[in-house]
């Protein structure tokens, strides 16, 4: 081995001067001492970035050199879309190569209007302009030839649950940076919505026209969050553009070709009809007008589609362009008239047989949404259960911690209990301080993830969107009993914890034999209500005398599932037959505790 070789040291794009000083195996003080002396002022707990780093280094007679990041692998990372998987359950042989749908996400201000606008000035073939001027939410625009599909996400109120749909829609997503900003909160949660949509990323470093642009910083920053240039041998496309001044467009339009010819983006335009909802709107004149993105088979004027729970005959039909069409096949755009109702943004659409299965279907799912918004997504104690049962592969976390000293070992002892067993891989999809908002739920929501919460609360409108999406959050305090949690999780042993709660109180006023051994209580309900499925206590002189289960619960003859407050009920126990006039029946009900 040379000289130079024994003292070369590889660093990370930012680290701390702990860590710098062990792997130099100097005192944190020396470190302290020689960036000092370079005039930068850092405790030991502060990072410093690469450059810097590597200066010391040198001065202390190393070699520095930048490590290679492994990006993370995003292929088993979130639900593929159902489209996807309508598609990729089609014969090779009907597969045809469709347009790419492409769609912009990014920090607010980063420049995703100004560059849809601007491709779709330049890019969007002349043609005239239909009868319908309305924005649609979607457009096509060509290069070289071939066909690119443009998803315009709002960017305004509800923007990170569109975002997540758009993610969710498209083939490719275009991460808008802006060169003088870099990566922001917003960037990195774009990028986690793609990764857990499982959708590759083309980077746009927007206003390179700017004197203030950094771009070699902003790349520093991309590589943080595992977006590393191809340029440093990453697997990210970067093109620097500027919207204002019209540059680095057709590079962008190229690099996404590039992109898709990389994924094989076919559909059959003779297969299923499906798609996704871009957006929905009550139109005066015309009734509800619908924005939607065919990604398999071939639509007609005359269809019946099912979009959401709306649903109706397609009436008209017209292309991005605002003209009238008779038909439209995989990755176009369209806007429909003729629906029922106003669909949501990120529905799914399909072509049904008849309104009447329509309708059929629509009942079916609300009977089903039923059911389903009383379960729980994934949570912690159905997690072994969900894992055996090949429903989840993995953990996936957002954790979100009240400062970054937190935040680390969380993650670092995370890390360490994914290692020591084989069977789970824990994925961390996003990781941050702050209380948890919203966008975490969302992000929670659409990737099937839990939130863990560290010495932080959830706010308001994070706990309401929890509650109707079944998304879990859990708090902790100490750190130690947070991992504990997960890793009794992994093992199939943590039990959700049990709570009793009282639902009503029903008197004893008249006691009869239903059968040799059997005796049933004749019970007016005083307060709250009995329930069939409850179980009850029997309360004689403030003491309770039994604990068990109902064996069945009257109303005059007839079998219920519960009796309100006010009226008679004759109630039997499975195990208890000493009834007295006069006793109080306790219901309860045993219920997981929410934390
Ligand atoms: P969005 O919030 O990401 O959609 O950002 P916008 O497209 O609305 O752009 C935000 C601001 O940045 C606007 O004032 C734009 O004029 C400006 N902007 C967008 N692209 C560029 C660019 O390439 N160069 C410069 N100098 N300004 C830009």
């Amino acid at each position: 081995m040379s000289d130079s070789e024994l003292n070369k040291i590889i660093l990370p794009y930012s680290i701390s001067v702990r860590d710098l000083a062990e792997k130099m195996e100097t005192s944190p003080i020396e470190v302290i001492k020689v960036l000092m002396a370079n005039g930068v002022m850092a405790s030991i707990n502060q990072n410093v970035d690469f450059d810097t780093a590597a200066v010391v280094a040198s001065e202390l007679g190393f070699e520095p050199e930048l490590e290679q990041i492994e990006e993370e692998k995003p292929e088993d990372a979130g639900e593929v879309p159902l489209w996807r998987r309508v598609i990729a359950k089609e014969a090779d042989k009907d597969l045809q190569p469709r347009p790419p749908v492409v769609t912009m996400l990014g920090h607010v201000d980063h420049g995703k209007t100004s560059l849809l606008d601007v491709i779709r000035q330049s890019n969007v073939a002349g043609g005239e302009e239909g009868g319908i001027t309305q924005h649609i939410g979607a457009y096509q625009a060509e290069h070289q030839g071939r066909k690119i599909t443009f998803l315009d996400t709002p960017g305004h109120a509800a923007f990170t649950s569109m975002r997540a749909r758009g993610a969710q829609g498209a083939d490719i997503v275009i991460l808008v940076v802006a060169a003088d900003d870099g990566v922001m909160p917003q960037t990195r949660e774009a990028a986690n919505h793609a990764k857990a949509a499982q959708v590759p990323i083309v980077v746009a470093l927007n206003k390179m026209d700017l004197p203030s642009a950094n771009p070699e910083l902003v790349k520093k920053q991309l590589s943080e969050i595992g977006l590393v240039p191809d340029e440093w041998d990453g697997d990210t496309i970067v093109v620097p553009v500027s919207a204002t001044k019209k540059q680095g467009l057709d590079d962008l339009m190229e690099a996404i070709l590039l992109v898709a010819d990389n994924k094989e983006i076919k559909a059959n335009p003779k297969g299923e009809v499906l798609g996704t909802v871009v957006e929905g709107e009550v139109d005066r004149s015309r009734g509800v007008m619908a924005t939607l993105l065919l990604q398999n088979g071939t639509i007609n004027v005359g269809d019946t589609i099912l979009a959401g729970k709306a649903h109706g005959r397609i009436k008209a039909m017209f292309d991005f362009r605002g003209n009238r069409i008779q038909k439209a096949g995989p990755a176009t755009p369209i806007m429909v008239m003729g629906l029922n109702d106003v669909p949501k943004a990120g529905d799914l659409f399909r072509v049904v047989e008849s309104e009447k299965e329509a309708r059929a279907i629509v009942s079916e799912m609300e009977l089903a949404g039923k059911v389903r918004s009383i379960a729980p997504k994934v949570s912690l104690e159905e997690l072994y259960a969900q894992l055996q049962a090949g429903e989840v592969k993995e953990l996936r976390l957002i954790i979100k911690a009240d400062v970054q000293g937190s935040l680390e070992p969380i993650v670092n002892s995370l890390n360490e209990l994914a290692e020591k067993q084989s069977e789970v891989s824990i994925l961390i999809l996003h990781q941050e301080t702050g209380n948890i908002s919203e966008s975490d739920v969302m992000l929670a929501a659409a990737s099937d993830a839990i939130v863990l919460g560290f010495a932080v609360e959830a706010d308001n409108a994070a706990e309401r969107l929890a509650e109707k999406e079944g998304v879990s959050i859990r708090s902790y305090t100490i750190i130690y009993r947070l991992i504990e949690d997960i890793e009794k999780a992994l093992k199939g042993m943590l039990k959700p914890e049990l709570v009793e709660r009282n639902i009503g109180r029903a008197r004893v006023l008249a006691t009869f034999s239903v059968s040799r051994f059997k005796v049933a209580a004749g019970c007016r309900v005083v307060d709250g209500e009995i329930r069939r499925n409850g179980h009850i206590r029997v309360v004689r002189h403030d003491q309770v005398i039994f604990d068990g289960e109902i064996g069945s619960l009257k109303r005059e003859k007839d079998d219920v599932r519960e009796v309100r407050e006010g009226f008679e009920c004759g109630i039997a126990l499975k195990q208890f037959h000493e009834f007295e006039v006069g006793d109080t029946l306790e219901c309860y009900v045993i219920e997981q505790e929410s934390r």
